[in-house]
């Protein structure tokens, strides 16, 4: 009999006194339930994402809605075939989510932008006046992301305030919309855009996971699939089309299968066939395909000759 687990995200800006015990505390807790997952809390809140049986996440739940301070959490629940973590971690953090805004840093329940629902995110899309930006890295928009969504020039969170410093002209008398997986993330930067001066600010109000759960719109206008910090690594949000705008690493055809760089220094995240996998040695460039340590190498156990051989295949691909 296999037994039925599920995926928990959530998260929760509140104050959390002496987060470091609480932090302590919290992950004897959750190891006595079994459950398995990532947890981030400090003195501005909790983040977290964890997976166990429906009777270990129910009994979760009911934990956190018996403390006032997490009583309204707004719970994304994916229903999953097994555990989507290997081990239980709650860490103490300076911030849940790193945006490091230093002096510019605020607290989202004074200041952020208007919550969205589903059906007014999806009106959004639609509207010619309304500028939609993903709150996301440049990986995570390359998986999939909204219809038309403008994805900034980052490879991570904390340079959003930067770029979109850099580019304000573009949607400075626009109404400005944000959304990234769960939320969390547009809750400080929907408040810093509203800090910045914009005017109209709007924020997707429980993220896209929210949005693709929504009985009514049911993910439309989403296209590819949402990358996800777990196990799982893609889940699908769109239930009434599925358009795949991945592209693979090495020949830009359509792909969806996520793959770390073989050298562990590099370790950069691509999308790759398996095919290409195989090609490649599952390396983005030259240099890493090379580098002694390759991870690749070492788990197929390649001879030096059968790397050469492989070397000399891509070459001759190259010079074709
Ligand atoms: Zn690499």
């Amino acid at each position: 009999m296999t037994e039925s687990y599920r995926v928990l995200l959530f998260y929760k800006y509140v104050t959390i006194e002496e987060p470091e015990l609480f932090t302590k505390q919290h992950l004897d807790f959750c190891k006595s339930l079994g459950i398995k997952g990532r947890i981030l809390v400090s003195g501005e809140g909790i983040n977290g994402t964890l997976s166990g049986t429906i009777e270990q996440t129910d009994a979760y739940m009911a934990h956190m809605k018996n403390d006032p301070r997490f009583s309204d959490i707004m719970w994304k629940i994916d229903e999953a075939d097994g555990h989507a973590f290997k081990k239980m971690f709650v860490r103490y953090r300076p911030e849940i989510v790193s945006l490091q805004l230093g002096e510019d840093d605020l607290d989202p329940n004074e200041t952020t932008g208007q919550y969205l629902s589903a059906q007014e995110f999806k009106e959004a899309l639609l509207d010619d006046n309304t500028v939609v930006i993903d709150a996301r890295n440049d990986y995570e928009f390359d998986l999939g992301h909204f219809r038309g969504a403008i994805r900034p020039d980052i490879r991570s969170f904390r340079e959003l305030p930067e770029w979109i410093q850099e580019n304000k002209e573009q949607f400075m008398d626009k109404r400005v919309v944000t959304y990234c997986t769960g939320g969390i993330r547009c809750e400080k930067f929907s408040g810093w855009l509203v800090k910045e001066g914009f005017k109209d600010v709007g924020q997707l109000h429980g993220g896209i996971a929210t949005y693709g759960k929504d009985p009514e719109v049911q993910g439309e206008l989403w296209d590819g699939k949402m990358y996800v910090f777990d196990e799982r690594i893609a889940v699908d949000i769109n239930r009434k089309e599925h358009v795949i705008v991945g592209k693979d690493w090495f020949d830009g055809t359509p792909c969806e299968r996520y793959v770390n760089c073989a050298n562990p220094s590099c370790n950069r995240q691509m999308l790759c066939s398996e095919e290409n996998e195989y090609t490649y040695m599952r390396s983005c460039c030259h240099d890493c395909r090379i580098v002694e340590n390759n991870r690749y190498v070492a788990e197929h156990k390649l001879s030096k000759e059968a790397v050469a051989e492989r070397l000399a295949a891509i070459s001759q691909d190259v010079a074709q």
